[in-house]
């Protein structure tokens, strides 16, 4: 068995054509490499028995994935009989795709194939670039270390790992000065809650947000943007905010909290986002795929 280069690796596990589709997002398959990398530092074998899949990738999915009618378990089918013909990943049993009694029945172990598992054994740094690479292109910077957490690997030691051994994926250039636009046309203020503290004079805690996330065709334009402080920046990322067709910030049901600081994200509900005057608010295309892709499912009643 010849042993894959570095590159290699990158190129079979985090080129990300395989994992886009028309800036719809599906993280069904990296969140799968991701568990699998978790399983294979920890245990020094990536094999993932399909009960185990059935809940841990189901959950990664429900709780890092679009809203979807479909079925928990039919959402980890998909990636975990799919993932074979991306070539990096095998079955103890040949399988139909797609159908979850199959896998039930036979119970079934996927695993990473035996070249990549060897390669990733031996080379920490590598399995840690890999997982880099594809929690960066499928989410923002405000969630990777959760969804990182989630899977059982270190968001430290792998945020801090280079991602760029090779670049072999033509990355989107950020445009340079938007985020300074951005907090400009807002007056350094949170959109949502107005929070505009200053350090030194400095705005701290204040971030500029894509509403359309960058890593999955969102524009670094003027109507793509709002500045968010920390906390709501990282909610509106989590689809625990939103935004409806009127500018009206949505809170999602799902979102729970007990004390009256956490109470206050309630409060947002249906307030109508006033930016200065000339400040653009966020295109309604944009608005929209943010209430498709990440808002978790039903707003609070209005
Ligand atoms: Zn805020």
């Amino acid at each position: 068995m010849a042993a894959l280069t570095d590159q290699a690796v990158i190129e079979q596990l985090a080129s990300f054509r395989q994992y886009q589709h028309d800036g719809e997002r599906v993280p069904h398959k990296p969140l799968l490499v991701l568990l699998a990398l978790a399983r294979l530092e920890a245990s020094g074998s990536s094999a993932l028995p399909w009960s185990a899949a059935e809940t841990k990738l189901a959950d990664l999915i429900v709780e890092f994935g679009p809203s979807s009618q479909t079925s928990r378990a039919q959402a980890a089918a998909y990636p975990f009989t799919r993932l074979r013909r991306d070539g990096v990943w095998t079955l103890s049993r040949d399988v139909p795709d797609d159908n979850v009694r199959p896998l039930r029945e036979g119970d079934v172990t996927g695993h990473l194939t035996p070249e990549l598992e060897a390669a990733l054994r031996q080379r920490p740094e590598l399995l840690r670039t890999v997982a880099r690479r594809l929690v960066e292109a499928q989410f923002p910077m405000t969630i990777a270390p959760d969804v990182l957490s989630a899977v059982g690997l270190d968001p430290d030691l792998v945020l801090e790992t280079a991602a760029d051994v090779v670049d072999l994926v033509a990355r989107r250039r950020r445009s340079a000065g938007w985020r300074e636009r951005i907090l400009e046309a807002w007056d350094r203020q949170c959109a949502f809650c107005g929070y505009d503290g200053q350090l030194g004079g400095v705005a701290v805690g204040i971030e500029a947000a894509h509403v359309r996330w960058f890593n999955v065709g969102g524009p670094d334009t003027d109507d793509n943007g709002m500045a968010l402080c920390s906390l709501h920046h990282k909610l509106f990322d989590r689809g625990a905010l939103g935004l409806d067709g009127n500018h009206r910030i949505q809170v999602s049901r799902a979102f729970s909290a007990r004390t009256e600081a956490a109470k206050q994200v309630y409060e947002l509900h249906d307030v109508t986002l006033q930016p200065r005057r000339g400040t653009p608010l966020p295109a309604p295309h944009h608005v929209d795929w943010h209430t498709r892709q990440v808002f978790k499912g039903v707003a609070l009643p209005a």
